[in-house]
């Protein structure tokens, strides 16, 4: 078997890998390094829709192709907001133009390889990444593609494992039926049938929109929940009688504060694979960006990567990992948990949170918000696992 021997070696190009070499491309320190990015798909399909909220400070990708000023909130007990959410934005991102402008930025750079190939296998003491084209060695190998310990169901009862499922469909109608200048941020007038679930609207103008039925729960529903569920909300709550659907989504997103190692040996986990989605929410695109330019930022400066800098703060951790636990043992429903932070705090405190900008006061702020009780629970049954979130 051919061994090829690199500086860098990206395993798996999605939004961590591409952003990793997009990232190392626009710092000249790189250019010093021969990088192989290994994937094994062209990634031009548009797979997933990736929407995030922003302040216009944040430095991101030149492929925002829509923005929203305002978003409404539907919570329990007749509660609703359309929420002021300025200085930010919700932005949307599709993959496709993610994945077609990295590819650019790739090609540009002499010292960036692509190769198409599937990878088997990880040896992190060599750095030996085993493909169908041979072993790619790398000093240092970033790997977003093998995760099987996050989707493993773990043993281990003092983390949680939960799931971010969901199912939307791109409807167009013949009448103005959406509110183009909001999204719905969630919806939970929805049954909850024990677990967290809400709709979710992206308008994309006043006849068509992606409305997404999602759920948090360790388990993923029969396929034909998502799709009655769907047509329900649609006739019963928007009141739209007929529509196309254009397109439809189905995605799972890992919701977990299981210990997760950034390095082993020569390998960097990163993306899903290394805890880069926020385990209270599931979002990662903008936590993808932060992360990637704070880790390559601290290497240009010291000459070493530090994989400390691909991880949040314990404190961040800790909160995630009591959430979860409270969704998980159902000590307080979701609906009522949101509802109370949303129509107590301004959204902005909220998001600002969720960012992990926050400061210490507004923490105790925000964590005075919810039942403090059953929280406190919650953080109790999580001693046992402080040490290791
Ligand atoms: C449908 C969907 C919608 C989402 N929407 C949002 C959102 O709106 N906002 C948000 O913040 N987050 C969202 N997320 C969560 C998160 O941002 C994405 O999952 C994100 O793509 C994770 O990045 P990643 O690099 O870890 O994984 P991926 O982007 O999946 O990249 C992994 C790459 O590894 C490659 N690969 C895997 N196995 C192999 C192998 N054996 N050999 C070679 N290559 C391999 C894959 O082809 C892929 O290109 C969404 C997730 C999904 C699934």
């Amino acid at each position: 078997m051919s061994v090829q021997k690199t500086d860098i070696v990206i395993a798996g190009a999605g939004l961590a890998g591409l952003t990793m070499a997009v990232e190392m491309a626009a710092r000249p320190f790189f250019d010093q390094f021969r990088i192989v990015i290994l994937e094994r798909d062209e990634k031009t399909a548009n797979d997933r829709t990736w929407c995030f909220w922003a302040d216009p400070e944040e430095p991101l990708p030149p492929v925002i192709s829509r923005s929203w000023p305002a978003a409404h909130f539907f919570g329990i007990n007749g509660f609703e907001r359309r929420l002021g959410i300025q200085p930010y934005t919700y932005n949307m991102v599709r993959s496709a133009d993610f994945y077609g402008w990295a590819k650019s930025v790739i090609q540009r750079k002499s010292n960036m390889e692509w190769v198409e190939t599937d990878i088997s296998s990880i040896d992190h003491d060599t750095g030996g990444v085993h493909t169908g084209k041979g072993v790619f060695e790398g000093a240092f190998v970033f790997n977003s593609a093998i995760r099987d310990f996050i989707d493993r169901k773990s043993e281990d009862t003092r983390f949680t494992q939960l799931l971010q499922h969901f199912k939307g469909w791109i409807i167009e109608t013949d009448t103005p039926a959406f509110d183009p200048g909001a999204v719905t941020f969630m919806d939970y007038r929805i049954e909850q049938g024990g677990d967290t679930r809400f709709v979710y609207v992206l308008p994309f103008s006043d006849r068509k929109a992606l409305v997404e039925y999602t759920v948090f729960s360790p388990e993923l529903l029969p396929d034909e929940v998502y799709d009655r569920e769907l047509s329900d909300y649609i006739g019963n709550r928007l009141n739209i009688r007929e529509f196309v659907t254009e397109e439809t989504e189905f995605g799972i997103i890992p919701m977990t504060d299981l210990p997760i190692r950034n390095r082993e040996g020569r390998t960097f986990h990163i993306g899903t694979a290394g805890g880069f989605v926020k385990g209270s929410s599931g979002y990662a695109f903008k936590r993808t960006q932060r992360k990637t330019a704070d880790f390559l930022n601290g290497w240009v400066s010291t000459g070493a990567p530090d994989e400390s800098l691909l991880r949040s703060k314990w404190r961040y951790r800790f909160y995630d990992s009591v959430l979860l636990r409270v969704l998980k043992n159902r000590l307080v429903p979701g609906s009522r948990f949101f509802t109370l932070l949303f129509s107590k705090l301004p959204a902005t405190l909220v998001f600002r949170f969720l960012d992990e900008d926050s400061t210490f006061a507004e923490d105790l702020r925000l964590l005075s918000a919810p039942p403090t009780l059953p929280f406190t629970r919650a953080a109790f049954l999580q001693m046992p696992a402080f040490h290791q979130i």
